[in-house]
C-alpha cells in the first residue's frame, strides 16, 4: 500500500498526489470494513435464522409429540367403566393409602393429563346403591401399566364427630385389598397442568390435596423438562406428609423443582431442613419472600379455608384471575368471579324459586349463585356428588318442573327430566326431586 502511495506521490507530485493516495487507501479500507460489516451481518442473519429453524423444528416435533399423545390417547381410552385391579396397596400416613391400579384386561392405558381424575363406581356391601366417586391420579401420567390414587378416609366434620366416617374413603381404607376388582371410568377432569407450555409454575397443595400436584412434578420430571417448578406443600407434621420420600427424590433430582414443606404443628421428633423446611401454613407471604415475581401460572388444591386464603392472597398481591387454577375435592369455597353484569341486565332479574321437593324446602336462588348443587349444599339440602364437572353423573337429579341451563358442556347429556346439578343454574322457577 506504502508503494501505491509512494508511486501516487511521485506521478502526481507534491502534496497531490500525496492526499491523493491517502484518500485511496481511505476508500479502500472503508470498503474492507463494509465487507467485514456484511459478511459478520450475513453470518448473525445465518445464525439466527438456523436459531428459528431449530426452535421452529423444535416446536414442531413437540406439537408432532402431543398430537401422537392425543391419537394414542384417543385410541386407547374406554367408555363407560372398565375392570381394574388393585395391584399394590401401601400405606402412606395414618388414614392415607395410595392404590396401584392395573388394568384387569392387560391392556396398555391411556396417557392422561397430569392432574386429571378417574372415576369409581363402588358396590359398597350394606349400600343399596353404587357410589360414586372421583379421586385424582397422583403419579407420572407417562406410565402405561397402572394408575395410582391417593386417597384419605375423610372423617367426620370435626362439630359432628357422631356421623360415620366418609362411605367410600372408608371403604378404600379399611376393606379394599391387593386383588380386588374395581370399576373405573376413563380419566377426564378440566384441572390440568398444559405440557406444551413452558410457563414457570407454582404447585400449592395441603394434605391430600397434594395428589394432582405430584402428577404435574412427576410429569415435567419424567419427561427432563427444564421448566421452573416451585411446589409448596402443607401438613401439620411429618406423620401427615403424605408420599414424603417421592417429593425429596423429585426435588433431589431436578434442580428446577423447588420443594418447600410447611408444618403447621410440628413434633418434636420433626426435623427442620429435612423434614420441612417451615414451620406455620403454606401462605401467599412464604410465596413474596421465595419467589422472584409474582409471575407464574398457580395451582391450588387443597380444603376449602385453605384455597380461599391462597387464592384471596394471589388476588392481593396482583396476581390475575387467568393465572389462578383450583381444584375442590368437596364443596367449592373459590368461584372464578362472574362476568360484571351489566346494571341494565341485572335489573330487573328477580330471584328464582328453587324447591327441593323431598327435602320440603324452598329457597330463593339469586342471579350470581353458584350451580344447583353448591345451592342445594348451602341450604343444607344434602345431593350427592363426584366429579364436580359434570361427567361422573352423581349429582343427577330428576327435575319435576321446570328448566335448567348448563354453565359448562355435560360429559354426557343427561336424560331429559333430569339435571346434573353440578354444572346448571335454574332457568326458572323449579321443583327439584331432592
Ligand atoms: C375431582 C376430585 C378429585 C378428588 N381427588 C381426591 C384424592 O386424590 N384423594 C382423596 O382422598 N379425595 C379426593 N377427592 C374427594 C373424594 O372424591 C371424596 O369426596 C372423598 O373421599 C369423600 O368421599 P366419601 O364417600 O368418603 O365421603 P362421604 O360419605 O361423601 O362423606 C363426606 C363427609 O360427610 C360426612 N357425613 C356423613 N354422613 C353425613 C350426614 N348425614 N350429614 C352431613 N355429613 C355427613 C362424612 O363424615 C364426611 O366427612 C376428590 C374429589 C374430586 C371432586
Amino acid at each position: 500500500m506504502q508503494s501505491i502511495i509512494d508511486s501516487l506521490h511521485r506521478a502526481l507530485g507534491g502534496s497531490v498526489g500525496l492526499a491523493f493516495g491517502y484518500a485511496l487507501l481511505g476508500i479502500l479500507l472503508l470498503q474492507g470494513l463494509l465487507l467485514l460489516y456484511i459478511t459478520i451481518r450475513r453470518v448473525y442473519f445465518e445464525r439466527e435464522h438456523q436459531k428459528h429453524s431449530r426452535e421452529r423444528l423444535q416446536l414442531l416435533v413437540k406439537a408432532a409429540a402431543m398430537q401422537c399423545r392425543e391419537v394414542e390417547q384417543a385410541r386407547l381410552v374406554w367408555n363407560g367403566y372398565r375392570k381394574f385391579q388393585v395391584a399394590k396397596k401401601v400405606k402412606e400416613c395414618d388414614g392415607v393409602c395410595a392404590f396401584y391400579l392395573a388394568p384387569h384386561d392387560g391392556k396398555p392405558l391411556p396417557p392422561y393429563k397430569p392432574g386429571q381424575y378417574i372415576t369409581f363406581q363402588l358396590n359398597i356391601p350394606g349400600i343399596g346403591k353404587p357410589v360414586v366417586r372421583c379421586y385424582s391420579l397422583s403419579d407420572s401420567p407417562h406410565r402405561t401399566d397402572y394408575y395410582r390414587v391417593t386417597i384419605k378416609k375423610e372423617p367426620p366434620p370435626p362439630n359432628r364427630p357422631e356421623l360415620p366416617s366418609g362411605v367410600a374413603s372408608s371403604y378404600f381404607y379399611d376393606r379394599v385389598k391387593e386383588g380386588d376388582i374395581l370399576d373405573v371410568k376413563a380419566p377426564g377432569g378440566n384441572f390440568f397442568l398444559d405440557m406444551a407450555k413452558e410457563a414457570p409454575v407454582v404447585l400449592v397443595s395441603g394434605g391430600v390435596g397434594v395428589t394432582p400436584m405430584l402428577s404435574m412434578a412427576n410429569a415435567i420430571a419424567a419427561i427432563g423438562s427444564k421448566r421452573e417448578v416451585w411446589f409448596f406443600f402443607g401438613a401439620r407434621n411429618r406423620k401427615e406428609h403424605i408420599h414424603k420420600e417421592e417429593m425429596a427424590r423429585l426435588a433431589a433430582a431436578n434442580e428446577n423443582i423447588h420443594l418447600h414443606v410447611c408444618y403447621s404443628r410440628p413434633d418434636a421428633e420433626d426435623c427442620k431442613g429435612t423434614d420441612y423446611h417451615h414451620e406455620g401454613r403454606v401462605c401467599v407471604e412464604l410465596f413474596k419472600e421465595l419467589l422472584p415475581s409474582n409471575n407464574y401460572d398457580y395451582f391450588l388444591c387443597g380444603n376449602g379455608a385453605f384455597m380461599k386464603s391462597i387464592s384471596d392472597g394471589l388476588e392481593a398481591w396482583g396476581v390475575p384471575e387467568k393465572s389462578v387454577f383450583f381444584e375442590a375435592f368437596g364443596p367449592a369455597t373459590v368461584k372464578k368471579k362472574a362476568a360484571p353484569v351489566a346494571p341494565a341486565a341485572e335489573a330487573g332479574v328477580a330471584a328464582i324459586e328453587v324447591m327441593f321437593s323431598r327435602s320440603g324446602k324452598k329457597c330463593q336462588w339469586q342471579p350470581g349463585t353458584g350451580s344447583l348443587l353448591d345451592f342445594a349444599l348451602e341450604n343444607g339440602v344434602r345431593i350427592d356428588s363426584g366429579c364436580r364437572a359434570g361427567s361422573c353423573g352423581s349429582c343427577l337429579v330428576a327435575i319435576k318442573s321446570g328448566d335448567v341451563d348448563y354453565v359448562s358442556e355435560p360429559g354426557e347429556k343427561p336424560e331429559s327430566g333430569s339435571c346434573l346439578t353440578c354444572i346448571c343454574k335454574p332457568r326458572g322457577s323449579i321443583v327439584l326431586d331432592a
